[in-house]
């Protein structure tokens, strides 16, 4: 287990920290969707509460190692003063002159918000230089606090490099990220399942391998499962296809058999000639599709068979929707399982949802709030599900 903030003496100091702001911004230089910042307020008002000095950092966007107004942090800290109602000092820069100045004047208490650290082009870089620069605006004594899960699979400046020169610890929303990923992975009470789906197989090739070692069960769904079905030699008719991928999905279930973990696939499917709500849509009551049609989501005789084995779980780790669920006609299948997830977890299952598709997927259906854990970062949780260390997490002071 990592170190957090409640585990160091953080009174009275100098505190860096990196958290993900990388919020939608509208055409009014407006913040559109503000729950990322608000899901730092715990842990920056506890360091308030211990009068640190403060200084945030993050990214937003993709701006190309320049300043680039589009991506200024500016709206975003007229937010967080909004909703911390306290002032938020914005710097104009990163480690320029007149930054180095505001964090030099700095009182506890007190909040600046560094640019954008993508305007500069060290950031991903890794750079020790740039590093110590960060350092040096709060100096010797001070305390990173990491707490942007969605950044930490990324060795940045702000991520590594930096870690490496503080004493540094997770902030309230890593620590419970990190809680949550550890207990799934290294002690889940059983049956554990894994319900997968999305766009493409390629994309969770990796978690596949890595949780046939973990789990007792694994529902596939949402386009990914054609390429399994025709691995089978099951016919797919004009459903989305990873040719290249057929052996290596041939391979995966062979590894599940060995294993005796159960691969459920659809059994029955919606489809239409097009995934459009535009065009007429048919249940097909069969694990074969016809020639002309695409496979756009799982169908009833599928709900029902995943339904008891969902219920009966007793941890559930779900990344990706079971079809296309943002058209109307194509997206019972993926408010079913939402629905099931919910109610798994309302009978005391451990439920964790993962990846931008399925999180909007829980909050589209309305059960955000029954789910046991609905992670923040897409491409970090993958990571953690294919097994590999983090390396914003790894680096930060262990128990
Ligand atoms: P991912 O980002 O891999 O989780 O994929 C999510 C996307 O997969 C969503 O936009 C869904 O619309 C899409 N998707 C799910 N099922 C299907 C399907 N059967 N055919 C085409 N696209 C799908």
């Amino acid at each position: 287990m990592k170190k957090s903030i409640k585990d160091i003496d953080l009174k009275n100091k100098k505190v860096l920290i990196r958290v993900d702001y990388n919020v939608p911004i509208n055409e009014n230089a407006e913040v559109e969707d503000d729950t990322r910042i608000r899901e730092s307020l715990a842990t920056i008002q506890y360091l308030i509460e211990q009068n640190c000095a403060l200084i945030i950092m993050s990214h937003l966007g993709r701006p190309k190692g320049k300043p680039d107004a589009k991506y200024s942090l500016k709206p975003v800290a007229k937010k967080l003063q909004e909703l911390i109602n306290k002032s938020v000092k914005i710097a104009e820069g990163i480690v320029d002159e007149k930054t180095k100045q505001l964090a030099k004047n700095l009182k506890n208490g007190e909040i600046l918000m560094l640019e954008n650290i993508r305007f500069d082009p060290r950031e991903e870089k890794n750079d020790i230089e740039f590093a110590n620069e960060l350092k040096s605006l709060v100096g010797d004594d001070a305390v990173f606090v990491q707490d942007a899960f969605g950044s930490v699979h990324r060795a940045h400046t702000s991520t590594y490099a930096i870690a490496k020169l503080l004493p540094a610890v997770c902030g309230f929303l890593l620590e419970k990220e990190i809680k949550y990923f550890e207990k799934i992975l290294n002690s889940p009470e059983r049956p554990f399942i894994a319900i997968l789906g999305g766009a493409k197989v390629s994309d969770k090739i990796g978690v596949i391998e890595n949780l046939i070692n973990k789990v007792d069960g694994i529902i596939i769904g949402g386009a990914m499962a054609y390429t399994f079905l025709l691995s089978k030699e099951i016919k797919v008719g004009n459903s989305l296809v990873e040719k290249d991928k057929l052996d290596l999905a041939k391979g995966l279930l062979r590894k599940a058999e060995e294993k005796k973990v159960n691969i459920l696939l659809p059994i029955d499917h919606i489809v239409a000639t097009q995934a459009s709500d535009n065009v007429e849509y048919k249940y097909i009551d069969s694990i074969d599709i016809p020639d002309g049609y695409m496979g756009l989501d799982i169908g009833k005789n599928t709900v029902s068979r995943i339904a008891n084995i969902i219920l009966s779980a007793k941890t559930i780790v779900w990344n990706g929707p079971m079809g296309v669920f943002e058209l109307n006609n194509f997206q019972e299948g993926t408010r079913q399982v939402a629905l099931l997830v919910a109610n798994a977890t309302q009978k005391g299952a451990t439920s964790v949802v993962g990846g931008g598709d399925s999180v909007s997927a829980v909050k589209k259906f309305k059960v955000a709030d029954k789910i046991s854990h609905i992670s923040t970062g897409g491409g970090a949780s993958l990571e953690l599900l294919e097994g590999k260390t983090l390396p914003g997490i790894e680096v930060l002071l262990d128990k």
